[in-house]
């Protein structure tokens, strides 16, 4: 999944990068509000983690002039430990959930996990479509009751087609899943790893290619 995180200091920004990074999430990072709403106008991202305190504007006006423009991307808050004030006005201004600085990274990470999985409407960290089982928290990928090791890209491949089983993913909106603004990708990444996923997961797991537009991922039912 793609995150942007919203973070003046680099050292925490990094920090944070690398932990939803080892998570096998796509992480930009941007240091002020205005990049922050350029981005997000720009791009679709899955989650947007916003730290209050920033430059120039606060995160809580940022907060609240993407709700007034309609955007209903996932937020998730990062406060300091006397900003109750500020907790309760985060949530009030459309925040999904807030972490208090300093949290533990793996908290963070599970946290964004439940806030992708929640906007998706998939109830459970576990996925089961046909053969095809996902535990969407472990990466854990099983077909017919066998696990299949997959990388990091063919997971976030995957667990995109997965969420929006039955239904039509376009090419670009899979690249987002996987690419950052500093990777290097080239435009047939998509073909590659959609190709390197049939071959691992065979023939009971149908990911459709619907041409000129993308993957459309079966539920097998039909
Ligand atoms: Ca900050």
């Amino acid at each position: 999944m793609r995150i942007l995180v919203v973070e003046d200091d680099a050292l925490v920004a990094d920090a944070i990068r690398r932990g939803l990074e080892s998570a096998g999430h796509a992480v930009d990072r941007v240091d002020c509000a205005e990049h922050a709403r350029t981005a997000l106008a720009a791009e679709n991202f899955d989650l947007a983690i916003i730290d209050i305190g920033l430059p120039c504007s606060n995160g809580l006006s940022l907060l609240r002039s993407l709700r007034q423009d309609g955007l209903a991307v996932p937020v998730l808050i990062l406060t300091a430990r006397d900003g109750l004030a500020d907790r309760v006005n985060a949530l009030d201004l459309g925040a999904d959930d807030y972490m208090v600085k300093p949290f533990a990274m793996p908290e963070l990470v599970a946290r964004c996990r439940a806030l992708i999985r929640r906007s998706r409407s998939a109830a459970s960290a576990l996925l089961t479509i046909g053969a095809l089982a996902l535990d969407l928290g472990a990466h854990r990928v099983e077909v017919d009751g066998s696990v299949v090791e997959l990388t990091r890209r063919e997971w976030a491949v995957l667990e995109c087609l997965a969420l929006n089983v039955g239904r039509v993913v376009a090419k670009p909106k899979l690249l987002q899943a996987i690419v950052n603004w500093d990777a290097e990708i080239g435009a047939n990444a998509i073909e590659v790893y959609v190709s390197r996923l049939r071959s691992k997961l065979g023939a009971s797991v149908p990911i459709r290619t619907v041409r000129g537009i993308g993957y459309r991922l079966d539920d097998g039912s039909h």
